[in-house]
């Protein structure tokens, strides 16, 4: 019984009556894929979208577990030749879920205030926790733990999820990346970096690449301190309004007329944070500027393909290499060509496609903390086909999927270096300055 705001009814209805329910997505959809049940497809789940839209069924906690069965991996909308809106579609769904009440309990509701209403909504909170979690796995108590055998006495589940654990970096990106980086050999562009949340605690490294790459083609790059979630989990998890709230704060950070860009290296973050018009399309004050924002954002791969790659002259161990599409950079943001190209300008670097580049890995955000099962049949599939491949290095251009796939890696003992496309550039230059530097030495 719905209790709270519907969502779904007062979506826009051109977007919840557009599926002419042609099944083209089916093959597309790994939940479906895996279980030849429509109600797990995403015309069977528009189908039931619509239905609460139009009053026809109730929202039961049937339907909102349905939703949240679905990745969110939005492979749909790359096959949907009626361009089926279903990202937005599937958040809301998800914002119904959570206003009706339908999946309340005293875990989920504690885990929830805790995680997405109080933890992610301010980054200080955030680097606190990371702060101890970082003191705790240096010290070396995690890996005395690990090795004491006392984890073994857990229930299986809270073993899974230690064992997925990410490691805190020793710095965050503002140790690590000034708040003005001037661009090597002349000045093109100026553009803003955002750092992320989880991305600035456990891949602050991916940042300060990014960084250096910008810098090394042409961009002054501005990276402000302090910086807060661009509100992708929030939308992702049913509080379209804590979004908005967190989509705000970013617009007030920025000066978007001083910018030519503002880069994001995080394929899910990037694909929320180009829909902030959307979002904010009820806030007169803030509706210009959030389109202002959308125009300006730019996944750091679709920015170089645009200004042109300095190749670098550094030679890296000759290698093969492969790429793991993160769904959200190409389901979301349609960049598929850009990491591809960025990866064959890297002297040394062999890059083999992987099949099934762009089936969802089982990251999908928190999907592979709340649905463990279907996340790593995900994974299996993944590594599986990573290993056919014959490549030491995978690539992927987003935190969850790097995490997930270095987790899994591990997990099976494979021997694969998983890295951000971007690295791999940002160590090509690194190689080409010592090379400089010792040239001019002899
Ligand atoms: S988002 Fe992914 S899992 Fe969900 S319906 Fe679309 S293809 Fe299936
Ligand atoms: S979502 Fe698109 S592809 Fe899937 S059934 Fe509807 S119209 Fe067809």
């Amino acid at each position: 019984m719905t209790t709270g705001p519907s969502y779904l009814k007062h979506l826009d209805y051109s977007v919840v009556q557009q599926c002419m329910h042609c099944g083209l997505c089916l093959p597309t959809c790994p939940t479906y894929e895996a279980t030849k049940v429509e109600g797990h497809s995403p015309r069977g789940r528009i189908a039931m979208m619509r239905a609460i839209a139009d009053e026809r069924i109730e929202m039961t906690s049937t339907f909102a577990e349905e939703m949240y069965f679905c990745l969110g991996c939005l492979a749909c909308m790359t096959a949907c030749p009626a361009d089926v809106n279903y990202a937005e579609l599937f958040e809301h769904a998800r914002a119904e879920a959570e206003a009706s009440g339908v999946l309340r309990s005293g875990r989920r509701n504690l885990i929830r205030a805790f995680a997405i209403r109080w933890l992610f909504m301010d980054l200080r909170r955030m680097h606190r926790l990371g702060g101890v979690l970082r003191l705790y796995q240096r010290l070396g108590l995690q890996a005395l733990l690990r090795r004491s055998g006392l984890l073994r006495l857990l229930p299986r589940r809270l073993r899974e999820l230690e064992a997925m654990t990410p490691t805190i970096c020793r710095q965050t990106s503002s140790d690590l990346i000034a708040p003005v980086t001037p661009a090597s050999g002349g000045k093109k562009y100026r553009v803003a970096m955002l750092v992320g949340c989880a991305q600035d605690l456990i891949f602050s490294d991916v940042n300060r690449d990014t960084v250096e790459v910008l810098a090394r083609n042409g961009c002054e790059v501005i990276t402000p301190p302090h910086q807060q979630c661009c509100g992708s989990l929030h939308a992702h998890n049913g509080e379209i309004e804590l979004a908005r709230a967190l989509a705000k704060k970013q617009i007030d950070q920025f000066p978007l007329d001083q910018f030519d860009a503002i880069i994001s290296n995080a394929g899910g973050c990037g694909s929320h944070l180009k829909h902030y018009a959307s979002l904010l399309a009820e806030e007169p004050s803030y509706r210009d500027r959030a389109a202002q924002w959308d125009s300006k954002l730019k996944d750091i791969h679709e920015w170089l393909a645009h200004t042109g790659i300095k190749t670098p002259k550094g030679k890296l161990t000759d290698q093969v290499v492969t790429y793991h599409e993160s769904c959200h950079l190409a389901h979301g943001q349609k960049i598929t060509s850009a990491p591809r190209q960025l990866l064959r300008t890297i002297p040394g670097l062999r890059l083999v496609e992987l099949p099934e580049s762009n089936w969802c890995c089982g990251s999908a955000g928190i999907y592979n903390l709340i649905q463990p099962e279907m996340a790593n049949a995900l994974l299996d599939r993944k590594l599986k086909h990573i290993a056919t491949t014959g490549a030491s290095i995978v690539a992927t251009g987003n935190p969850g999927c790097l995490l997930q796939l270095v987790n899994g890696a591990r997990e099976k003992g494979m021997p694969l270096e998983v890295v951000h496309p971007i690295t791999l550039l940002a160590e090509a230059y690194r190689k080409e300055d010592r090379e400089n530097t010792h040239d001019s030495k002899h």
